[in-house]
């Protein structure tokens, strides 16, 4: 039996995947302190409502960085005090089950090569779009880890501007094009949702400032493709269901794409949708 987990800053979802599908689920949000301790209690308590076997494995999907052997806990950007936690040695004690850890951008294309818009595909670039953007690389039909195991950050591509980033840095993708600026948007300029201010985004008022946003996410792609070579790049999270957002992207693109990698590679919004790293989570003690 193989359970998956996403854990996220807001909401922690299991399920028992089979098959490429998940057919039993559990959630709960993730508890208000966010710290190690009651949020790996809250991942124990909703594998062990799906556990129906004493066999099995465990897989967990973390939003941040892990060691290189995938048992300890480096730094989750938007959770504080979850520095050098061992995570896996803990949960396996509790569950007597072996777990496995991963960053959720790599379980969201695990995802997708079981069983949605990468199946088959052996170099791809996934992108989530959420709070932050989240990504991976799979080149030759693998995981790309790079020395510490932190490759794929692909939301913290350095552009030509200064702001200040969640990770300590500046200057990077996500600043631009992620859930938090347009939260941020929404609020100073009394819209009442993203996907609102995203159909207005021809209004006077907040075309410059989507044009901004989508040059970002254009420069993001495109260092991409033309870093790796991909067959496509898949999108998901919340923002990659923004209505007409790969339409409006593609002058942004192709204006940026070397003659040589034309035609432009895909991009394919994810089908598996929340999903997606929950199974590619529970696939975890099978990749290398
Ligand atoms: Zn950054």
């Amino acid at each position: 039996m193989r359970i998956g987990v996403d854990l996220g800053g807001h909401k922690i979802a299991a399920g028992v995947v089979e098959k490429g599908k998940v057919v039993n689920r559990a959630w709960e949000p993730t508890p208000r302190s966010r710290t190690p301790e009651e949020t790996t209690e809250a991942v124990e308590r909703l594998v062990n409502s799906l556990k129906v076997k004493s066999t099995g494995s465990v897989g967990i999907g973390l939003p941040g960085m892990l060691s290189l052997d995938r048992r300890s806990v480096v730094r989750l950007t938007n959770l504080p005090r979850w520095e050098n936690f061992p995570m896996a040695e803990i949960l396996e004690k509790k569950l007597s089950l072996p777990v496995t850890l991963d960053n959720d951008g790599n379980c969201a294309a695990l995802g997708e090569m079981e069983s949605g818009e990468a199946v088959g595909m052996k170099n791809f670039v996934m992108m989530t779009l959420g709070t932050g953007i989240g990504g991976a690389i799979v080149s030759g039909g693998r995981l790309i880890r790079g020395h510490r195991g932190l490759a794929g950050e692909i939301g913290h591509v350095a552009l030509l501007h200064s702001a200040p980033c969640n990770c300590g840095g500046m200057g990077h993708g996500e600043t631009l094009f992620s859930a938090d600026t347009f939260d941020l948007r929404c609020s100073g300029k009394g819209v009442p949702s993203v996907p609102e201010l995203w159909d207005r985004r021809n209004d006077e008022e907040h075309r410059d400032f989507w044009n901004r946003s989508l040059e970002g996410l254009a420069c993001v792609i495109i260092s991409a493709i033309h870093l790796l070579d991909p067959e496509a790049i898949v999108l998901a999270g919340g923002l990659s269901n923004l209505r007409g957002l790969v339409r409006e992207l593609q002058p942004f693109l192709e204006e940026r794409l070397a003659i040589a990698f034309r035609p432009m590679p895909p991009l394919k919004i994810s089908s598996l949708g929340k999903d997606g790293p929950v199974i590619g989570a529970a696939s975890l003690t099978s990749t290398p």
